[in-house]
């Protein structure tokens, strides 16, 4: 979507503008390998580009132009700039990444590559697709923290580009932009790209508010300003007494988003929040800043509670820098912000003050491994996406480390630990280390102990106490707030019931095939084949993810049956018995319209569906002949069949067309095991009403400190509906395990 290329029919096309440090790399020495991989860039994009137009009538070339400098700006490297040029090629020409990596190098080309497929992630699609998208922008990200900035740079420019196109994609942009861009740029430190892409979006997304808190601001530029001045030159005065002499005193325009998201925030008017500008003092030690701390408390009365010493405690993204809120001689609160010229640049340029400050003489360090490993949510977010698999609890994390305010608490070593607001000290431990969390016994915070659910405030001193006999508890889930927390506590469970899985799985495997022969089918080879089959390395495993609600039964047996069908067939012997309890009500063929009639092989006859094991359309059926209630059709598998002689069975099977011309449906009894919180049978509801599934009966039990067994009954029109829905739930993070129930009485 930023690709926007036409030949314009109806603006007047407009000449190139190459900016002045262009020109002078393009006139100056091309034995130069910074200068000569610039003009080189963009000579050869320049030349693909061609007869390619922007919707403003601009020559296509003037969007990667805009880019790179954008990113020449920030300090980019040579490598950087030639991606800002290139960045659109391989999308909008012939050209192959081989090529631009046979022309300017590996690293060029893994940038542009990488910005290309991110311009093809959709950010604001169907969750499931989000946190895919999510997933492959931070693994680029980690490969190469340059591609981001890239795209931001690139983001940028179509902002400022935006007016060109429709009204609905503006929309789309913006919310793009304002939801995923603008909270990255503000992540990696940008704050340069942070405020205008937030301002930029706004313009699109509320362009009422937007022009009206525009106007405001002008309207009364000259009375602050002289406000401002006014409070400039007391700090001035103030410092001179201490002899200290500063960068800079100035007054700070706010943007304007930031204007209205404070006044949405805290619900007032323009004229009652605090002041729309601010004064920032830049000095030149640690030390003068707090020095001029205590002159502006001193001349100005300060706002109890507004004192921030980021200085101390830096932010996550590396920001540094006193804040306080005083009382302007009008009686008006008035923001100032305290920091040295090294912390200005980090708080302008974030990551990219690393190369834009650099010093001289070490300017091959283009692989930033330091920079990245200062940025640790980056590789949180990497961390956790290996092991999360719920789709939306990624979004959700994702969401709270983009967006959330932290907490930050301490070690009783001072160490320094961030967390999302309202986290526990369980999330605590589980931050320093999963095994912490895994052997926490109690905690204290600033040498009291307190309860596990005790959220935690800013500069808490948290010490966990650990031992080696204890254990998460499954309860624990109802506290936690941090994904990563819940997460962990969950695998410990998973990993720490394997024997009473397995042990379930071989349960689940008997009550299918019976007793005999079990366990020396399960040391067979035939069935190591069907664990590697399924992808388990020993029968065990295949076990315990049975137990667990991984794998079916129904999954392992038709493995056994491929399986067998290549050595012999398999045949049970059939005996004397009753026929199994029906349940559901007996149809006759004049009930059902025309020749639609569901079942293949008994036209006409009176039958029904046996309630001892419910089968679906797409399941192998048997017919049964009962004394008095017609055929009954049974699952091909359903253990009482054994016990039916063999004359009174008929083949059997669904009509292909059955269920989509009739739309009938037929009850399932499944149970599901989860772990036991506030809302997942809700939620487990909230599922199944959004595939239209009609639950016509519900039942929970639980047990404190135990699994949850809901079981319900559900209106299915056929078997690969029923995989489907099933896998659904079982997608769920808090989900166990999922069984269906093939007898009536089989829920206890
Ligand atoms: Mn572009």
């Amino acid at each position: 979507m930023n690709t926007i290329t036409l030949i314009p029919e109806t603006k007047p096309i407009k000449k190139l503008h190459i900016p002045n440090w262009l020109n002078n790399c393009l006139i100056g020495d091309q034995n130069d390998s910074h200068n000569s991989l610039i003009c080189r860039s963009f000579n050869f994009a320049n030349t693909l580009h061609q007869g390619q137009y922007r919707k403003s009538g601009e020559p296509y070339i003037a969007h990667p132009v805009a880019v790179a400098e954008l990113l020449r700006d920030l300090g980019g490297d040579s490598e950087m700039i030639a991606a800002g040029f290139l960045h659109d090629v391989v999308e909008d020409t012939d050209i192959t990444p081989d090529e631009i990596e046979a022309l300017f190098g590996a690293n060029v080309r893994q940038l542009v590559e990488a910005v290309t497929k991110l311009s093809k992630y959709n950010f604001s699609s169907k969750t499931e697709r989000q946190a895919e998208n999510f997933r492959r922008m931070f693994v680029a990200m980690a490969q190469d923290i340059r591609v981001i900035v890239v795209k931001l740079a690139d983001r940028l420019h179509n902002m400022r580009t935006l007016e060109f196109l429709s009204p609905e994609k503006q929309v789309l942009i913006a919310e793009e932009t304002k939801e995923i861009f603008a909270p990255l740029a503000n992540r990696l430190g940008i704050w340069h790209f942070k405020w205008e892409l937030e301002d930029l979006s706004f313009k699109y997304l509320n362009p009422i508010a937007y022009n009206k808190i525009k106007s405001l601001v002008s309207e009364r530029r000259k009375d602050r300003e002289a406000r401002i001045n006014n409070v400039v030159d007391i700090i001035n005065q103030g410092l001179e007494k201490l002899n200290i002499k500063p960068v800079e005193v100035k007054g700070r325009p706010k943007h304007l988003y930031g204007i209205y998201h404070k006044m949405e925030r805290q619900n007032k008017e323009f004229d009652q929040i605090y002041d729309v500008a601010g004064v920032r003092v830049i000095v030149n030690t640690n030390d003068e800043c707090y020095r001029t701390l205590a002159v502006i408390h001193d001349a100005f009365r300060p706002i109890p509670n507004r004192f921030k010493d980021y200085i101390g405690l830096p932010k996550p993204n590396l920001y540094q820098s006193l804040h306080t809120t005083v009382v302007n001689s009008n009686g008006k609160p008035l923001e100032i912000q305290i920091r040295t010229l090294e912390m200005h640049h980090i708080a302008e340029f974030g990551i990219a003050a690393h190369w834009k400050y650099k010093e001289a003489g070490n300017s091959n360090n283009t692989h930033l491994s330091s920079d990245e490993e200062k940025f640790t949510w980056l590789r949180q977010l990497l961390d956790w996406q290996k092991d999360l698999k719920d789709a939306q609890e990624y979004v959700d994390n994702l969401k709270e480390n983009l967006f959330d305010d932290d907490v930050y608490a301490f070690t009783p070593k001072g160490e320094v630990i961030p967390l999302t607001r309202g986290a526990t000290v369980v999330d605590f431990a589980y931050r320093i280390h999963s095994e912490v969390g895994n052997h926490m016994k109690g905690a204290r915070i600033n040498g009291k102990w307190c309860p596990l659910d005790q959220s935690i405030k800013n500069g808490d001193i948290v010490e966990i106490i650990t031992s080696n006999n204890s254990h998460p508890s499954l309860d624990w889930l109802n506290f936690v707030v941090t994904p990563s927390a819940k997460n962990r506590i969950r695998q410990w469970y998973k990993r720490s019931h394997r024997d009473e899985n397995i042990a379930r799985g071989k349960e689940l495997l008997e009550k299918e095939l019976g007793k005999s022969g079990l366990e020396s089918l399960l040391k067979s080879d035939t069935m190591q084949k069907v664990a590697q089959k399924c992808n388990f390395v020993k029968v065990d495993d295949l076990l315990a993810s049975l137990g667990y609600g991984e794998v079916t039964c129904m999954q392992v047996i038709n493995r056994l049956r491929e399986e067998n069908k290549q050595q012999q067939p398999e045949i049970k012997p059939l005996t004397l018995g009753e026929t199994p309890l029906a349940t559901t009500a007996t149809k006759t063929y004049k009930e059902i319209n025309g020749n639609k009639y569901p079942i293949c092989g008994i036209e006409g006859l009176m039958y029904h569906i046996a309630g001892c094991c419910r089968p679906l359309p797409g399941e192998n059926i048997i017919g049964v002949v009962t004394n008095v209630r017609g055929i009954s059709i049974h699952h091909h598998d359903c253990p009482n069949l054994s016990t039916i002689p063999g004359e009174r069975l008929i083949p059997v099977s669904w009509n292909p067309c059955n269920g989509k011309s009739r739309n009938a449906t037929y009850p399932v009894d499944i149970v599901i095991e989860t772990i036991d919180r506030v809302g997942i049978l809700r939620d487990i509801l909230g599922r199944l009403t959004d595939q239209n599934i009609n639950v016509s009966n519900a039942g929970v039990k639980t047990d404190f400190g135990k699994p949850a067994l809901i079981s319900l009954t559900i209106d299915i029109q056929d078997s690969s509906q029923f995989q489907y829905v099933i896998n659904q739930i079982k997608n769920m993070s808090d989900v166990l395990n999922i069984r269906r129930i093939s007898e009536v009485s089989g829920i206890n």
